[in-house]
């Protein structure tokens, strides 16, 4: 009697396990789509054409592209001011931004460790170094209590988009770490990019240019591309995509191996 009993249990437990999944998945599919076929209002695609220059030179098509994959990715974000300080339409189009620009070559991208972004008003604090010295940061994303999560100062978010000479883009920098966090792990090599057999000479390039850096014989990327694999990738992909050219021009083979992975020629 008891077997049979159980076998009714689990049957009626594994019906509603489905259920709920299913229930899940299709109101996530209809928020998907009704997100991606909204019309972005008007003084928001004002912010984009005002502030984000790889929108800027973007024809047409690609624009409405890039509109629909920043409605998409705001429906699945929530993003919140440290301890309910206000966060504007200025502040969430620049995070979308930031988040779409690397993954815009593919057709659709979830960023799978990522919920919530939590926008600082300043610098923020990370515990201390070895010396006892307290720590800061602009943007952390990460394991642990960071989890799911992005903190980030919003006056870096916005530096970021008015300094284009930098090389430099917080918002940019982070979501290229989520984006090699995709696979599990991040170590510099975002394998959701890359074929099996483009990983070793990835990381053979990787470790010859970040030696080229250090020794300043590569004073072109910014020193902290060389603290080590995941800081370069993250260096060199915020600078690839902020000033293209100029990342082609002084680094042809990189801007070639980028471009193969972003599914992007942003130097055309
Ligand atoms: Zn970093």
């Amino acid at each position: 009697m008891l077997p049979i009993v159980l076998i009714l249990f689990f049957i009626f437990l594994g019906f509603f396990f489905y259920k709920f999944l299913y229930k899940r998945s299709s109101i996530d599919d209809i928020r998907l789509l009704s997100a991606k076929n909204r019309q972005m209002q008007p003084h928001l695609r004002a912010i984009l054409n005002r502030k984000v220059s790889f929108y800027r030179r973007l024809n047409a098509y690609q624009k409405q592209k890039f509109e629909s994959d920043i409605m998409v990715f705001l429906e699945f974000t929530d993003i919140k001011g440290k301890n309910g300080m206000e966060v504007t339409d200025e502040d969430r189009m620049l995070i979308a931004s930031g988040a779409v620009i690397p993954v815009f070559g593919f057709k659709s991208w979830r960023y799978l460790h990522l919920q919530e972004v939590i926008l600082y008003p300043g610098n923020i604090p990370f515990g201390s170094d070895a010396n006892g010295r307290s720590m800061e940061a602009v943007g952390l994303v990460g394991g642990g209590y960071l989890q799911g999560k992005m903190l980030l100062s919003k006056p870096a978010l916005h530096h970021g988009f008015s300094d284009e000479e930098d090389k430099k883009n917080v918002i940019i920098h982070e979501f290229l770490h989520l984006l090699d966090k995709q696979d599990g792990t991040i170590d510099g090599v975002p394998k959701v990019l890359m074929e099996h057999p483009y990983i070793f000479p990835w990381m053979e390039m990787a470790r010859e240019e970040m030696l080229k850096i250090d020794k300043g014989e590569n004073q072109d990327i910014r020193k902290y591309g060389a603290t080590n694999r995941s800081e370069f990738f993250a260096v060199v992909g915020e600078y690839f995509f902020e000033k293209p050219y100029e990342f082609k021009h002084n680094n042809p083979k990189l801007y070639k191996v980028l471009s193969k992975f972003f599914n992007q020629q942003p130097a055309g």
